[in-house]
């Protein structure tokens, strides 16, 4: 089962991007380090509904 969700940067708390997550083979939060345009820099993003 497939989701989608968004990835907030924990830096700027802008969310960037969107994506989808299996529910199945994941479990609690998503977090993936990608690059912030606002940041201009690699930082962790954060799932957030
Ligand atoms: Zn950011």
């Amino acid at each position: 089962m497939r989701v989608n969700i968004q990835l907030q940067c924990t830096e700027c708390k802008r969310r960037n991007y969107a994506t989808e997550k299996n529910k199945k083979n994941t479990t609690g939060r998503l977090e993936v380090k990608k690059y912030c345009p606002w940041d201009k820099k690699h930082t962790l993003h954060r799932e957030s509904k």
